[in-house]
């Protein structure tokens, strides 16, 4: 299928995708596929109050009626599964499984928070006082803002807004300015669902607004919006945090990732390798959980880099469309600039450098195709601390598991982490409170392809948000105690008297 075949199977028209200022690239061959038409910030004001309209009529419908709008969004997506995962490889370069796998992701938060919308509940907590009850209850929050990055196009919109959604809120969407158009095919979906679910739902329930940082800060800025959820940079979370406390707003935060690996001498090397290369190779190392760093134990340094190195010689990179690949592109040649880049500062720290070359024969051109690499460091630098959006694998050796651990923690994000050993005071130790500080810590697994029944986010600055399953849904609710005195007396806590 060329480009605008895809387009018009994700339902979008030639008005929708035509005209407007803002030029989307695929990254698969560098072509313009469509220019689409941008929010401007004179809008926002009534976007923002056709939130808080909507959630006057939303966050007063049970929350298992809201929980049936999201079940039939999981019945629309399993229908246009090949459709938006498309959208996905054309867009953001993924590969057809992971484009799909996306899509996957996002029916399975549908299906859990069908689940959850009959499970809304609070504690029930013993009060001091005789005659008395205390309980908590759990209400809706009011329009939230989910904010997204190019790498997870529709995934992380959907575990916010699945979730969002049964817990009683409106969503104002605003993805990344390089994948607009999934987005857009993304809210047709949506429309879908919401037309069979009925007039129950108020209109302005989930916007999409399309632009940059300025429309986003519209959203970060405005009082009217309890909750932001970010994901994206550092440096984008640096700023929307303090922006969202200045006016005492909540938000959830999932910025950038450094993820590693501890590969201990008893590890299974098989399942290691295979671990190994899907985590730092796959989505062209563009996920956030994307293994960065590799830790091994100087004993099996050499095998395991020997076997990794024949693993990534023969690595089927191109057209992410094309059944059998497995890297894909960058998302534009700026990303493929910054690995270049990190790879000469690794260089000069005393790296080894095996591939990371631009790759330009058997691929489409106009594509920021490259060869993953493997750098053998000396020590963990300053460029091995930071967050190169790329596959680059720096490896380092250790001795004592001490080391691993401390190297390990010792960069400034905390997302992602595991070890592979068979040693099970190791695996203890290093999920234990003297392990990793990350917010994933993994055993034989790897760092990325996170399950959504878990709370997912990471520590430090990572931004310590919590999304998608366990009780992250707290995060969209607001928590009321309420203390009952169902006695004749009125008793103070505390034993405090104040006769009248
Ligand atoms: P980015 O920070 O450039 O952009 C992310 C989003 O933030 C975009 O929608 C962008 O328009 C918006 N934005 C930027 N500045 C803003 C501002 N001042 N106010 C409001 N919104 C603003 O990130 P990217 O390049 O799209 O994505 C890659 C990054 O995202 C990587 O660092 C990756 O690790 C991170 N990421 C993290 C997670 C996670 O869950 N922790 C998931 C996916 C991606």
């Amino acid at each position: 299928m060329n480009h605008a075949d895809v387009l018009q199977a994700a339902g979008l028209s030639e008005a929708e995708t035509t005209g407007g200022t803002l030029a989307v690239t695929s990254p698969i061959d560098g072509a313009e596929v469509a220019r689409v038409a941008e929010t401007q910030p004179g809008d926002m004001p009534e976007v923002i109050a056709r939130a808080q309209e909507a959630f006057r009529a939303w966050c007063m419908l049970p929350a298992p009626r809201r929980g049936e709008l999201v079940r039939l969004l999981g019945e629309e997506l399993r229908s246009a599964k090949a459709q938006l995962g498309a959208m996905v490889t054309l867009e953001a370069g993924k590969i057809v499984s992971e484009g799909l796998g996306e899509v996957q992701e996002m029916i399975d938060i549908c299906d859990f928070a069908v689940g959850l919308s009959r499970q809304l509940y609070g504690l029930t907590i013993a009060s001091e006082r005789p005659g008395h009850r205390m309980m908590e209850t759990w209400h809706p929050l009011g329009p939230t803002a989910v904010i997204t990055a190019f790498n997870f196009p529709v995934a992380v919109w959907s575990w916010n807004t699945a979730i969002a959604l049964v817990c009683g809120n409106p969503v104002i969407w605003k993805p990344s300015e390089k994948t607009p158009l999934t987005a857009m095919a993304c809210m047709k979906v949506f429309e879908r669902a919401l037309k069979r679910f009925g007039a129950d739902a108020p209109e302005g329930l989930v916007q999409l607004v399309i632009g940059g940082a300025q429309i986003g800060e519209a959203l970060v800025t405005a009082r009217e919006i309890p909750l932001v959820s970010a994901t994206g940079s550092t440096r984008m979370g640096r700023i929307v945090g303090p922006k969202v406390a200045e006016r005492f707003g909540r938000s959830i935060l999932e910025l950038g990732g450094n993820n590693a690996m501890v590969v201990a001498p008893s590890a299974d090397l098989d399942m290691a390798v295979r671990a190994i290369v899907f985590s730092a190779v796959g989505t062209a190392g563009q996920r956030c959980t994307s293994l960065r760093r590799l830790i091994v134990h100087e004993s099996i340094r050499e095998e395991l880099v020997g076997r990794l190195k024949k693993a990534y010689e023969s690595l089927p990179i191109g057209d992410p469309r094309r059944e059998g690949t497995l890297v894909g592109p960058l998302i534009d040649m700026g990303a493929r600039e910054r690995m270049r880049e990190a790879l000469a500062r690794a260089r000069a720290d005393g790296g080894r450098v095996h591939g990371g070359q631009p790759v330009s024969e058997g691929v489409p051109a106009g594509g920021a195709y490259v060869a993953p690499a493997i750098v053998e460091m000396p020590e963990q630098t300053e460029v091995v601390r930071e967050e190169t959006f790329a596959p680059i694998l720096y490896v380092m050796g250790y001795d004592r598991l001490e080391d691993a651990i401390a190297m390990q923690n010792a960069v400034p994000q905390g997302l992602s982490s595991c070890i592979f050993t068979l040693d099970l005071r190791e695996a203890e130790t290093f999920i234990s409170a003297a392990g990793s500080d990350c917010g994933i810590v993994n055993v034989n697994i790897g760092p990325s392809g996170a399950e959504i029944g878990g709370a997912f986010g990471g520590e430090k600055e990572t931004g310590g948000g919590r999304e998608s399953g366990s009780d992250a849904w707290k995060g969209y609710m607001r928590r009321a105690t309420n203390t009952i005195n169902y006695s004749d007396r009125l008793p103070l806590a505390q034993g405090v008297r104040f006769d009248i």
